[in-house]
């Protein structure tokens, strides 16, 4: 289960009271939820080359983290930020931010670098560059990070999920490394391979298509971790929501 813990597109922050995180707690050990996740803010660049953005983001990441652990939650979602003026530097600053946010907020919940489309300037849409910007972070906190891996954004990024499945995987395999990776986002992709924008379409709809979501169903590495649905909700959410699960659940049959 993924969700957010405050309004994404607000800076406005929020407390998880005791009384409702052991509510929350208590309703998903009822509930068959294995794994849960929040998603960070929307507004959060803990690149900014600016201070006072990076020093609000920073604010924000840490009180993210916070609910998250008020929660219990397993994973935060968090994309890279955007480097704005030099990619290096970018890098650079984004790792310090990450470190210092993780070292601020000791806990159990690990933090989720999501791949990229590339949009931008935006980090994080190669696993060469995610790597390094892992690599960045302090060790005292490095066994904390982890990745997310969207599947609309790699195929917007250049790797071609639908021609040489194998391929992409294996470049994962040699950078980040499959000890690192602990979710999937699935969703299919409006845009076209390599278009750099990122557009979610129904899983088998879109520019992807059915059988790579196949392969990843029934993938030995790729199978047992938790994944999550990001695509349109079209009349009904819970309609086409249920619908995209029990379609994704047929290729793991
Ligand atoms: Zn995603």
């Amino acid at each position: 289960m993924q969700l957010f813990t405050k309004q994404a597109s607000r800076w406005a922050e929020r407390e998880c009271a005791p009384e409702e995180s052991s509510a929350f707690v208590a309703a998903v050990s009822d509930s068959g939820v294995h794994v849960t996740t929040a998603h960070d803010s929307y507004l959060i660049n803990l690149a900014s080359p600016n201070p006072l953005l990076r020093s609000r983001s920073l604010e924000s990441f840490v009180r993210e983290l916070g609910r998250c652990e008020s929660l219990r939650l397993d994973f935060l979602v968090s994309h890279p930020g955007n480097f704005m003026d030099d990619r290096a530097a970018g890098i650079a600053r984004n790792a310090e931010s990450i470190s210092e946010g993780l070292a601020r907020v000791p806990g159990r919940t690990t933090l989720l670098l999501e791949t990229t489309a590339g949009c931008g300037t935006a980090i994080g849409s190669t696993f060469e560059e995610l790597a390094s910007l892992i690599d960045a972070v302090d060790v005292s906190v490095r066994a904390r990070v982890g990745v997310c891996v969207d599947t609309a954004h790699i195929f917007a990024a250049g790797y071609d999920l639908v021609s040489d499945f194998d391929g992409v995987w294996a470049r994962f395999s040699d950078t980040i490394g499959w000890p690192r990776l602990h979710m999937l986002h699935l969703n299919d992709s409006k845009v076209p391979h390599g278009s750099r924008r990122d557009r979610h379409e129904l899983i088998g709809e879109g520019a992807i298509g059915a059988e790579a979501f196949r392969r990843i169903m029934t993938h030995q590495r790729l199978a047992p971790l938790a994944k999550v649905i990001e695509t349109p909700k079209l009349d009904d959410a819970e309609v086409t929501d249920r619908r995209m699960l029990s379609l994704l659940r047929s290729f793991a049959a």
